[in-house]
């Protein structure tokens, strides 16, 4: 086979081959999924004969997923709705930040064979924050609305960084009542109306997401009642600027956009499977220009 040109298959100018060290992402849907973009752009940079993949696993077929990742001997999954509760329970063991989530978005594979389930989703939220938008979560008030699995993962990450408190509103009172028991004290279950007085205020509903309706209903919070000195983030990364965020914005609060989330929290995937400092400027050139 000849020498190729391909810049996203791992290896500058080689083809993948028999060595080639296989991971992948599985999800359902998951053609859109910019994992592999990230990792392979981390793998070529890196000069890592490595490659990332996507695989769509539909629903109720992870248990058959996992069987072949470790019948084909990937060394590492990324996954993504709707398996991350299943993985949890398929792995060897987890980190003690997946065990409380009940949540694995990155599954590694250790030397014996042994499947890891980590969770990157929390630490990849507060690396963005902080690099994104300088904003340090030490004695904070923190308002997360939404209680699915994003915002699960960023209720415990705020409150295992020390924030002052987070306040979690959700449509539904179950859901907020339940992370709010798995994150422990420095949580509450709060109302909307609260966000005001907030110095963060995170949207982790998928209102204004690309190929959903633009119900303002599904945002929670108002965006009007935010202004000067609160940051508001919205998890949502394509479109990179939803709605909700432009208008808290225009309501005079700083904003952040989700790329900055999925790309640290991809960045961390790449290091739990390589051991490497991940190239976070190649990354985040790659996403910019795939959400361009
Ligand atoms: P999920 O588990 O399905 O949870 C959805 C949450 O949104 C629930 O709290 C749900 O409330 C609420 N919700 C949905 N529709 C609503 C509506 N019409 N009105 C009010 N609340 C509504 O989803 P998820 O995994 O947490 O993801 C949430 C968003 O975050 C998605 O857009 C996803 O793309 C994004 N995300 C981004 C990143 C990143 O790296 N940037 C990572 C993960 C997720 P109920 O409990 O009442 O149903």
């Amino acid at each position: 086979m000849p020498d190729g040109d391909s810049a996203v298959l791992g290896r500058p100018g080689r083809w993948p081959s028999a060595r080639t060290t296989v991971v992948g992402v599985i999800g359902d849907p998951v053609a859109h999924s910019l994992s592999p973009l990230l990792h392979n752009t981390a793998f070529v940079h890196l000069g890592l004969d490595w490659v990332s993949v996507g695989f769509a696993v539909p629903e109720g077929q992870a248990a058959q997923a996992m069987a072949g990742m470790r019948a084909l001997g990937l060394h590492g999954l990324s996954v993504t709705m709707p398996h991350k509760g299943t993985v949890a329970r398929l792995v060897d063991r987890r980190t003690p930040v997946a065990e409380r989530l009940g949540a694995v978005n990155c599954v590694r594979r250790l030397a014996d064979g042994q499947l890891v389930g980590e969770n990157t989703d929390g630490a990849g939220f507060l690396a963005a924050l902080r690099r994104g938008a300088r904003f340090e979560v030490a004695g904070r008030r923190c308002m997360v609305a939404g209680a699915g699995g994003a915002g699960r993962a960023v209720v415990l990450a705020l409150v295992e960084a020390g924030a002052g408190e987070v306040v979690v509103v959700n449509r539904t009172a179950g859901p907020a009542e339940t992370v709010v028991a798995m994150a422990g004290p420095g949580a509450r279950v709060g109302e909307p109306d609260e966000a005001p007085q907030m110095d963060l205020v995170v949207k982790a509903t998928p209102a204004g997401m690309a190929g959903t309706p633009s119900a303002p209903l599904g945002c929670l919070v108002d965006p009007a009642t935010l202004g000067a000195g609160q940051l508001a983030v919205d998890l949502v990364y394509d479109p990179a600027v939803t709605p909700w965020l432009e208008a808290a914005r225009l309501a005079g609060a700083d904003t952040l956009g989700g790329l900055g989330m999925l790309v640290h929290q991809a960045a961390l995937q790449l290091t739990a499977w390589t051991g490497q400092e991940p190239p976070l400027e190649a990354m985040w050139a790659a996403a910019n220009q795939q959400a361009g």
